[in-house]
């Protein structure tokens, strides 16, 4: 006869299954918070790119009136008996460099708003850096700040994923354009600098001349919804942080009375 009474269940999993499954749930976790991050990372850059509007199309509105008086001009010189045909021809080699220089600005923007998983390049950070002051220009220019550069020549490549480094670059100039936003008194100026530094790093810093940052708060502007701005999110920073991290690098703040706050941020070279 069968015993009756409560079903004992039998262990059929060892130890080392047991492993394994807590390693797959970490694995995937990892996985889940990574796919988060893009997301969010995502979500930043569109609207930043949606607050950029603007700016993007002051860029592009300047090509596509050149190209509309290049085009007049040359219906000009074609005009006539005796048309001109070497202005003619000047006119429409103007048209050609207008339309590439539009169709460069909506490949910028096309790259930075897709939505694709983090890739490896080498990359000079220069050209990440001055892609990004391009489209930063106009909004600079509506609040009357200089973006000034010193970017060192030669440096040596980095690894990584453009998109993001032109992210965080992305947020570290706005930023400095908010933080020095209505202040009426002294220079309104944005200075970007790269470096290479002795230990193998690639340097960047963004040093704007806004009102700076309370040395209490230092590390807390990088905790993720940390914001002192009526619509701010506070996720720019904390999701800067840790693309540079990504990248083996480290991202941090220095403020000074007198010349507002910097960001830096180093990423190792390659090579
Ligand atoms: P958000 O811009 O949405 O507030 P961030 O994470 O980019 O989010 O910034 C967090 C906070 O850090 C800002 O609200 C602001 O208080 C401070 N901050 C960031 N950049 C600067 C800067 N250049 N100068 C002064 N304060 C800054």
């Amino acid at each position: 006869m069968r015993p009756h009474g409560p079903a004992i269940p039998i262990c059929v999993t060892s130890p080392s299954d047991e492993v394994t499954r807590l390693e797959e749930a970490a694995r995937e976790s990892e996985r889940q918070y990574h796919d988060i991050q893009m997301q969010l990372a995502h979500a930043n850059r569109v609207a930043t790119m949606g607050y950029l509007s603007a700016s993007i199309a002051h860029e592009l509105n300047q090509p596509l009136s050149g190209v509309v008086v290049s085009a007049e001009t040359a219906l000009l010189w074609l005009q006539g008996d005796q048309p001109n045909i070497p202005e003619a021809q000047k006119a429409l080699t103007r048209i050609v460099r207008d339309g590439n220089r539009a169709g460069d600005v909506f490949r910028r923007i096309r790259t930075l708003i897709k939505k694709a998983p983090p890739q490896k390049d080498s990359l000079d950070i220069n050209d990440v850096i001055l892609e990004i002051i391009g489209l930063t220009q106009g909004e600079a220019a509506k609040n009357r700040v200089q973006i000034l550069t010193r970017l060192e020549d030669g440096l040596p490549p980095i690894e990584g994923d453009r998109v993001q480094l032109q992210q965080v670059t992305l947020n570290l100039i706005m930023n400095a354009l908010e933080a020095i936003g209505d202040r009426d008194a002294g220079p309104r100026e944005i200075l970007i600098s790269t470096a290479e530094t002795p230990s193998g790093y690639v340097h960047v810093r963004v040093q704007d001349s806004g009102p700076g940052i309370d040395p209490a708060n230092l590390e807390r502007i990088f905790d993720a919804f940390y914001t002192t701005k009526a619509n701010g999110l506070g996720m720019g920073l904390s999701i800067c942080r840790s693309i540079i991290e990504a990248h083996g690098g480290k991202l941090w703040a220095t403020t000074g009375v007198q010349h507002g706050a910097s960001f830096q941020f180093t990423v190792p070279a390659v090579g």
